[in-house]
């Protein structure tokens, strides 16, 4: 494996090894110490010797080779240092040493200088500014952490150390155990992308979490991680401290999407689980460690405790699952265990009265009915058993079953026993039902990942070139924002449009409007009116006996109301009936261009009903963004109304995928409103922003 020497090294050097208890060198070396069985080499010149280690001038003059180094000398000497680590034969390092990126410019300078030394010797380094690396696997505590992990499956990356720190503390607290943790610090060589696919390799490693501030390589993350999670999990906690471009945006798309939208997009079209919160990350992080994705979403409920049932079967709901309609043949068996007060439909209440027996034979029940494809165990403490017993239940029925167990045994702290019960058995128990079922939701989430498309979008056909030249004579007026004039661009790509032909005087536009026969809408046409309608530069519905009358009376009313616009004239386009979608694309600094799909018209801002995907988008995804928006059934019509074309809306989406990519010189574009019906949708409006 590209890290293996990062993760299971044979030999370790602490270069900047300290004689002094409490400074990082020193710590980071007594952690070794005390849990590494290889060979452990003090880089040190002013010292001989240090916890009883011999210790080395340099990395060069240690006599084997050295698989790891840990750098935690200051700042300024840290380059050097690596390149000697690289001429002595060493290929992966740990940077600790703080002063870098993270104290200004200076240090930004040292990390660049950093970064080039790794990248010409293809140096795997962590860090720098980093707390260290832990790998129970390899009995590994390379890092100035207090502790040591826990042994298990879960491997954890965290961007800010204090994080690490806290976690690892809370960790040990509650026993969950990791196979790699790791402080990732200013990721200037190594980032979240290589580390997900080195753990995605890695036979330990049953679920990836991790803490991030901020992805850099967007792209690259999104078809790496794409491809880990067919096989692992990964769930990500993201802090939102991403700085916003700083441009005042010019189009609906640009003010109502922000770089939290591309997250999500990048997310979700790389089936990586975002958790809203620590305690997700943590919570989905230990059911996805030991359990395999159920089915369908069809659970079953057992419980001692009606309110509690209740609670249960709200949260379903409020996660997309389901209870299960127990099999005919189950209710006649459980008969057998129900007191005449219990309920005898999922979710099943055994009542106060149950003891573990009960418990054993109602799970057994449950787990055997084919409409059951996942478990939610709860309970209220009660005196006629214990927990240490009733975990005993859950360890046991997770042992003659493939499908989910999930425990909601409320009260207090579990004694140990029943922890262990639990642990061993890899049923993760929760004091909250609702937080049950919301790890639940995780693990029927990470099936439907599993699941789904990942194929790359085809090429579609289109004029690039003629789309080019056309843009490039709109960049010659020097205008940054285009309207109606780019509708010809639009065209090239095979989106349909609704021409808008310039009038400049009001025979002109009578004319058009006869040609057109029948209502048509009037446009203003100048470079000054961005927003037409904001501006009363809008008429629709206008009968053509009247479009003399209407264009004169615009042009009058905007010279009032508009004085220093230069009116180059007004546009004529036939009126056309439907509902009013949105789709436009935004560039991101991380992802690239961002493509969004929503509810339209003038409202847009306020309604705010819009799905995200990070271009180029397939067809499955195109159709995704259609149908998840909240409105999706208007589209699809309601009350008797026609629904409309939803096919030729993922063709513009996808169109529109494209000629974002294609031309990555737009910075914003805005189809608003791309009208709808069930004949087909066309484009009124078109706003779009060069960045170049
Ligand atoms: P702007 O966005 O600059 O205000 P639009 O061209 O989008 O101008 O027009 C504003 C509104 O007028 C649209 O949201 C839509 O409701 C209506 N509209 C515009 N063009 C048409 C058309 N061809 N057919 C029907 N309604 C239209
Ligand atoms: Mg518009």
């Amino acid at each position: 494996m590209k890290l293996s020497n990062l993760f299971h090294p044979s030999s370790v050097a602490v270069i900047g090894a300290s004689r002094k208890k409490g400074a990082v060198g020193r710590e980071v070396l007594t952690n070794l110490i005390q849990s590494f069985d290889g060979e452990i080499f003090p880089v040190n010149p002013k010292a001989d010797k240090i916890e009883g280690l011999k210790c080395y001038d340099r990395i060069s003059k240690v006599p084997s080779y050295v698989d790891l180094a840990v750098v935690a000398v200051p700042a300024p000497i840290v380059p050097d240092v690596l390149q000697e680590c690289s001429d002595a034969g060493t290929k992966d390092a740990i940077v600790v040493s703080g002063g870098f990126k993270e104290v200004g410019e200076e240090g930004a300078k040292l990390e660049e200088e950093l970064a080039t030394i790794a990248r010409d010797n293809g140096l795997n380094v962590i860090g720098p500014n980093a707390i260290g690396v832990i790998s129970t696997s390899s009995n590994l505590n390379a890092s100035f952490a207090q502790e040591m992990a826990l042994p298990g499956n879960i491997s954890f990356m965290s961007q800010s150390g204090a994080f690490c720190t806290a976690v690892l503390d809370w960790a040990n607290e509650v026993g969950m155990g990791f196979n790699h943790f790791v402080s990732l610090g200013n990721k200037a060589v190594l980032d979240e992308i290589d580390l997900i696919e080195e753990w995605d390799r890695d036979e330990g490693t049953e679920v990836i979490l991790a803490y991030l501030e901020g992805i850099k390589r967007g792209s690259k993350f999104i078809e790496r991680a794409k491809e880990v999670t067919k096989s692992t999990p990964i769930v990500v906690v993201k802090a939102g401290k991403t700085e916003e471009g700083a441009s005042a945006a010019e189009s609906h798309t640009g003010t109502i999407t922000g770089s939290d939208d591309a997250y999500n997009a990048a997310f979700t079209q790389s089936g990586v689980i975002r958790a809203e919160n620590i305690e997700e990350l943590f919570d989905f992080g230990s059911i996805l460690a030991h359990q395999s994705p159920p089915d369908t979403r069809k659970v079953g409920i057992i419980t001692n405790a009606g309110g509690p049932g209740v609670m249960a079967t709200d949260a379903l709901d409020g996660y997309g699952l389901e209870l299960a309609a127990l099999q005919q043949s189950t209710l006649n068996k459980l008969e057998g265990v129900l007191s005449s007060l219990a309920s005898r439909q999922n979710p099943i209440d055994l009542t106060g009265k149950a003891d573990e027996k009960d418990y054993r034979e109602a799970l057994s029940y449950i787990i055997e009915d084919e409409n059951v494809d996942s478990v939610l165990a709860m309970s209220a403490p009660a005196a006629i058993f214990s927990y240490p017993e009733l975990t005993k239940v859950l360890a046991d029925a997770r042992q003659k079953t493939d499908k989910p167990i999930v425990g909601a045994l409320m009260g207090g702290k579990l004694e140990p026993e029943a922890q262990d019960n639990l642990k061993n058995a890899g049923v993760p128990n929760y004091f909250d039902p609702a937080r049950a079922v919301r790890a639940l939701s995780a693990l029927v989430k990470y099936g439907d990942i599993r699941r789904m498309d990942r194929s790359t979008p085809g090429h579609l056909t289109v004029q690039k070139e003629k789309a080019e030249e056309k843009l490039e004579e709109l960049k010659e007026t020097g205008n940054r924002v285009v309207g109606l004039e780019g509708l010809e661009v639009l065209d090239h790509y095979g989106i349909p449009t609704t021409p808008a032909k310039l009038a400049r005087t009001p025979e002109e536009a009578a004319d058009l409007a006869e040609d057109i026969g029948s209502l048509v809408v009037l446009k203003v046409d100048s470079s000054q009116i961005v927003h037409k309608s904001d501006a009363g530069g809008v008429k629709v519905g206008v009968e053509p006996a009247d479009v003399a009358w209407e264009f004169q009376s615009m042009i009058d009313n905007l010279s009032d109301t508009q004085p220093g616009a230069e009116i180059n004239g007004i546009r004529v386009q036939e009126m056309v009936e439907g509902e009013e979608v949105i789709v436009g694309s935004k560039r991101d600094p991380q992802f690239g261009q961002l493509i969004m799909f929503g509810l339209g018209g003038i409202y847009v801002e306020i309604m705010k009903d819009v799905s995200f995907r990070v271009a180029p988008v397939s067809t499955t995804q195109a159709r995704e963004m259609v149908e998840s928006i909240n409105g999706y059934p208007i589209l699809e019509g309601v009350r008797g109304k026609e629904g409309v074309d939803v096919d030729s809306l993922v063709n513009i989406v996808q169109r529109v995928s494209q000629f974002a990519v294609d031309h990555p010189e737009i910075g914003e574009l805005d189809l608003n409103p791309v009208i709808a019906s069930s004949k087909g949708a066309w484009v009124a409006d078109v706003r779009f922003r060069f960045t170049q």
